[in-house]
């Protein structure tokens, strides 16, 4: 049996999406932009794509902007918003230091350009201080960006109570979402920010597919020029089958969503606490309340995190050692180190993330492998100290 639990790479696609993504590849091949039925009833799959994703987040149709994914949609948001803004003079930008890289490399080109960056730290729990961001802000910040769920934790950020202090001192706010939609509810009125970053492949959707959420009246300016789809915030011919992928996958997640999220969490509890109980020298990375249900993140004190990936590999159990992007860098997390652990701590670090189609049968199995793994690596001394 074949056990996944890297769901915070990316998902499977469960069958309902494959099939509307193959109907719409079959049957709407319009451009969505072309006046005759073809291009309308293409058109008529963008509207009620658009709708769907709008209603997972608690948004207007209006205010969604397709695109090829969080990493398009994080640079959108925060080049979109600093080049919008850079005229008015405000050329201060601020990101927290476990932001994904789609964001911490787009401010770090920013900084190339002259804008002013403040990395925030974050706890060793990894969780945001209002504090922090409070002394951060000034006259001159433009963007605020801090994500809603961390991909290597799972830590869920106070988004509203930071995004309420930076609008209330001028400053727009992002949240890359990335990890928390399909994960946990989120409403983008709730949390009070301005542009929210989704990635329709960690829940569902194929790759290369994504939305970012902009508020109504907002300006922003676009990345790729061109035709004036999007409303002109995102040239391009939209990906027709793909986005309605995106329907389908959101469409699945406003559906099962409050009833999936209590079981895996019970899942991962019995996951963690049994490994905790069984392999000696294992610990809990991050916050272990203010989590996303799915994600487990331990280190196995003396054990090569990419020994052990390799070794569950081996026995057709997929996990990872951080995002999927990192890993195989052989670069110690970014994240993990900002909250302060010490590098064997780091190198030794795994993350388990759940989803919809794990069972309890999978979890036992893990048990059951698990110990038997670390201490074969630590008595061939195939781990570090
Ligand atoms: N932001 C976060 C928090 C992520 O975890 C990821 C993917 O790992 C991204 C952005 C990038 O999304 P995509 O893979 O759709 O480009």
């Amino acid at each position: 049996m074949r056990i996944y639990l890297d769901y915070n790479a990316t998902a499977p696609v469960p069958p309902p999406v494959i099939d509307a993504v193959t109907v719409a590849l079959r049957e709407c091949y319009g451009n969505a932009s072309s006046v005759h039925v073809v291009g309308q009833q293409a058109k008529g799959v963008l509207d009620e794509a658009r709708s769907a994703v709008a209603r997972l987040i608690g948004a207007e149709p209006s205010e969604i902007v397709f695109t090829a994914g969080g990493t398009e949609s994080d640079n959108l948001a925060v080049r979109g918003v600093a080049e919008a803004l850079e005229s008015a003079g405000r050329r201060h930008l601020v990101v927290s230091a476990i932001e994904h890289e789609a964001v911490l490399n787009t401010a770090k080109a920013l900084g190339k350009r002259g804008w002013t960056i403040t990395i925030l730290p974050v706890e060793r729990t990894g969780v945001m201080v209002p504090a922090a961001l409070a002394s951060a802000i000034g006259d001159k910040t433009a963007l605020v960006s801090l994500m809603l769920a961390n991909n290597e934790l799972g830590t869920i950020q106070p988004v509203a109570e930071l995004a309420a202090m930076a609008r209330a001192r001028g400053a727009l706010v992002h949240t890359d979402a990335v990890q928390a939609v399909g994960k946990v509810a989120v409403d983008v009125r709730a949390l009070g920010v301005d542009l929210l970053t989704i990635s329709g492949h960690k829940f569902g959707a194929p790759k290369g597919v994504g939305a970012l959420w902009v508020r109504r009246g907002l300006t922003l300016q676009a990345q790729s020029t061109g035709g004036r789809q999007e409303r002109g915030r995102r040239a391009g011919t939209e990906n027709v089958p793909a986005i309605e992928g995106l329907r389908a996958a959101a469409e699945i997640v406003v559906r099962t969503l409050a009833a999936d999220a209590p079981r895996i969490r019970g899942l991962r509890d019995r996951l963690e606490s049994g490994i905790l109980g069984l392999v000696p020298g294992a610990v809990v990375n991050g916050d272990p309340a203010a989590r996303v249900p799915n994600t487990s993140n331990i280190s196995f004190e003396r054990v090569e995190g990419e020994s052990l990936v390799i070794a569950l590999d081996l026995e057709g159990i997929a996990v990872s050692t951080g995002s999927a992007c990192s890993s195989g860098t052989l670069e110690p997390s970014h994240v993990l180190r900002a909250i302060g652990l010490s590098s064997s701590r780091v190198q030794s670090a795994i993350r388990f993330s759940l989803g919809p189609a794990t069972t309890g049968a999978e979890i036992d199995r893990v048990l059951e492998v698990v110990p038997a793994l670390v201490s074969r690596l630590r008595s061939r001394g195939g781990g570090r100290g």
